[in-house]
């Protein structure tokens, strides 16, 4: 649970004073910059039995026992799917697995289960601490159930929200938490870390994923890099993009990929018609200049909603590659792809 380097000096400043810590922690900012992993190491340095400088010293029990997740006084609550792709979802039966879509949400049932986690005495007589990530995937009544914790918390325990998108969160719950707003990190700091995570292009990774670096490390990874490719030279092609042959291959893992590129390829194509520079993809300048030219700025705008709205629906189980064709189609239409 080290602490990742653009987050060790406010960790630090946040774990110097114990005595008032808060008990409920509003974790945003930016996505892929490290906010789950922030709440850990939080954790950690609450939880540790010899911090150094309010970090967890990595060699206590208590560190110990975290880093094997099996500390009695922590918790995490996620969805189920974001617990399989981590990799500690109890081990389901054989194809029951392949079938059953896994939850994106966080349940009622997730909260109740750790009521007697809350309730009863700490085991190790510190802080007990308990991380919800994404907190906005709460449902109502999960929500609702953790409001009741959150107006009447326990001693000594901080519960720690995780947000991409705290606007979407409860008033009442937001009310209640100290909010902590994580910046992006800086530049440099985020090319020497991913570096050091063996990273060739550091900067090229760093660009691509609008200077996010934990979103960069994944983006990395050559099945996201073979997507990416695939979709740029779609989206580059001057006569406009093919929407079937893309789509064949897009199932439900690339479709929010998909989005997301999408995304980042309008608000470039919206900054280079404006006269500014691609943010995210600056290798592919020449094309992203020939689609903007004939393009209407309304139209992708519009194009712009669209994929955002796609995106909220992108975790329920439409045909993914139904969604994949029809926004390529939208695409040439917000290009003018069709008329020369
Ligand atoms: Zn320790």
């Amino acid at each position: 649970m080290t602490a990742l380097p653009w987050h060790r000096a406010i960790l630090e400043k946040l774990l110097a004073d114990r005595a008032h810590f808060p008990h409920a922690l509003l974790v945003h900012g930016p996505s892929g910059t490290g906010k789950a992993e922030f709440a850990r190491a939080l954790a950690a340095g609450a939880l540790c039995e010899a911090p150094r400088s309010g970090l967890a010293c990595g060699a206590c029990p208590s560190c110990h026992w975290l880093s094997h997740g099996n500390h009695p006084d922590f918790r995490e609550i996620v969805p189920e799917a974001t617990a399989e792709e981590e990799g500690d979802a109890p081990e389901a039966a054989e194809g029951a697995k392949a079938e059953k879509a896994k939850s994106l949400v966080i349940k009622i049932d997730q909260i109740r289960a750790v009521a007697d986690f809350i309730a009863l005495s700490t085991h190790r007589a510190g802080f007990r601490v308990l991380v919800v990530r994404p907190a906005e995937a709460m449902q109502p009544a999960a929500a609702n159930a953790l409001l009741k914790t959150l107006e009447e918390p326990p001693p000594h325990t901080i519960i720690a929200l995780v947000s991409d998108r705290p606007a979407r969160l409860l008033a009442t719950i937001r009310s209640r938490c100290r909010q902590l707003a994580l910046p992006m990190p800086p530049r440099e700091t985020a090319l020497a870390w991913l570096k050091a995570q063996g990273i060739a292009n550091a900067e090229g990774a760093l660009a691509i994923a609008g200077g996010a670096p934990l979103l960069a490390l994944e983006l990395a990874q050559p099945d996201e890099e073979a997507l990416r490719r695939k979709l740029m030279s779609e989206l580059a092609r001057p006569g406009g993009a093919d929407p079937v042959a893309f789509a064949t291959s897009i199932d439900r893992a690339a479709i929010e990929r998909t989005i997301h590129w999408l995304q980042t390829w309008v608000q470039d194509l919206v900054r280079v018609k404006v006269g500014g520079e691609a943010r995210h993809h600056g290798e592919h300048l020449a094309a992203l200049r020939a689609k903007a030219k004939p393009a209407e700025l309304e139209a992708l705008f519009a194009f712009d909603r669209e994929l955002a709205s796609a995106r909220a629906l992108a975790a329920h189980p439409l045909n993914p590659r139904l969604v994949a064709e029809h926004l390529l189609m939208a695409y040439n239409r917000a290009t003018n792809a069709a008329k020369p």
